[in-house]
């Protein structure tokens, strides 16, 4: 039986997915052999691989002279690899809105010169910072378009004046409409909103490729994984084929403006609950809250984890905090349908009234 899995990475799939997945496990089309089992230089597996680069490229209105790369290693190995690839002058300006942002700021500092433009750090991550101390010439800014952790996320795009933008979009790509344009270079772990985890996607400017530094190791460089449309060694092929079928299924629901829709339909019942609610509170400004990740809290350290454990035996899993930060997250990704959210819902009514 399935349940609701409110878990912010590896996360819920969409069951049709799940189950034409399973229907093609043990043999692929007439293939006589399952996905995981093919030579990544053979025909089938690299239509495979090029269905799900052009569905990208339609689903996010991905322009010509951007280049999709499919890499491994998490959102975590770009961390080294943007300042490794980007770094002409030496200077990157980052903007800490979270853990993972803090963490790509300090890896960063082992290559090149990192200027703080702005951090939320004083506000315990529960807000989005709108004044940004930018440095001159600065090869690019970074920032976190969603902070899965802290449950905020930027609404709209910072404004760099002409400075390269780049931005981890792990947890928020595919669910809202971005003008890529406005982008340098995205990066995103698929294991949130895309696809299993194994893949990391890449959509960089085609002219910033070729200027990595010469200490780059050869599998980070994006000249490598560019120059061979990302067959350079072996992918992870069966979270490529997971993340087709994933793009396939969104296209079907009316692609991402209708997600969008849905997006913001399941967040507002959720945080319209907390914001009723005289024992649920959530921390962060209406205007910076996260689409993905609804943070709420009793106050009450124990009342929190009696919550945590009834949801789950109520069929509703995964709603505890980070570690970091303690009392529940609801991460409602794309596949998370609405029948879900209002499933926690009523049972945060219920349990309110229990707990009074
Ligand atoms: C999960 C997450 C990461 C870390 O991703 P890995 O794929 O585990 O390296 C980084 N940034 C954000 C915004 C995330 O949500």
């Amino acid at each position: 039986m399935r349940i609701f899995n409110f878990s912010p990475g590896p996360a819920v799939m969409p069951l049709p997915v799940l189950e034409k997945a399973a229907k093609e496990l043990v043999s692929y089309g007439d293939s006589g052999m399952s996905v995981m089992e093919m030579s990544h230089r053979g025909k089938a597996y690299m239509e495979i691989q090029s269905a799900a680069e052009s569905l990208l490229r339609g689903l996010m209105n991905i322009p010509q002279n951007y280049k999709v790369l499919f890499m491994q290693g998490g959102a975590t190995q770009q961390f080294s690899a943007v300042p490794l690839n980007l770094c002409v002058n030496g200077k990157a300006d980052y903007i800490v809105t979270g853990s993972f942002a803090k963490k790509a700021a300090q890896e960063a500092q082992r290559y090149i010169k990192v200027n703080v433009a702005a951090s939320s750090e004083d506000g315990n991550f529960t807000y989005i910072p709108d004044e940004f101390n930018l440095s001159a010439n600065a090869d690019y800014v970074h920032y976190t378009a969603n902070n899965t952790i802290y449950g905020t996320r930027f609404a709209s795009v910072p404004k760099t004046g002409g400075v390269p933008l780049v931005t981890d979009m792990s947890s928020s790509i595919l669910s809202e409409v971005f003008d890529i344009s406005k982008f340098a270079l995205i990066y995103a772990g698929a294991q949130k909103n895309i696809a299993p985890a194994g893949v990391t996607i890449v959509i960089l400017r085609e002219e910033l490729i070729g200027h990595a530094l010469p200490v780059t190791p050869h599998m980070l460089n994006y000249k490598t994984h560019a120059d061979e449309d990302s067959l350079h060694n072996t992918p992870p092929c069966y979270s490529i084929y997971m993340m087709k079928l994933v793009l396939e299924w969104l296209k079907e629901q009316g692609g991402v403006p209708a997600l969008q829709k849905m997006n913001e339909e399941k967040a507002k019942l959720l945080y319209d609950q907390i914001d009723e609610s005289k024992i649920f509170s959530n921390p962060v400004a209406p205007r910076d809250r996260s689409l993905m990740n609804v943070i709420f809290v009793t106050g009450n350290e124990n009342l929190d984890k009696k919550f945590v454990k009834e949801a789950a035996a109520a069929g509703l899993s995964t709603l505890a905090g980070h570690r970091s930060v303690g009392g529940m997250r609801a991460s409602i990704y794309n596949a998370m349908p609405l029948e879900g959210v209002k499933a926690l819902v009523g049972f945060m009514k219920k349990f309110e009234t229990e707990n009074k």
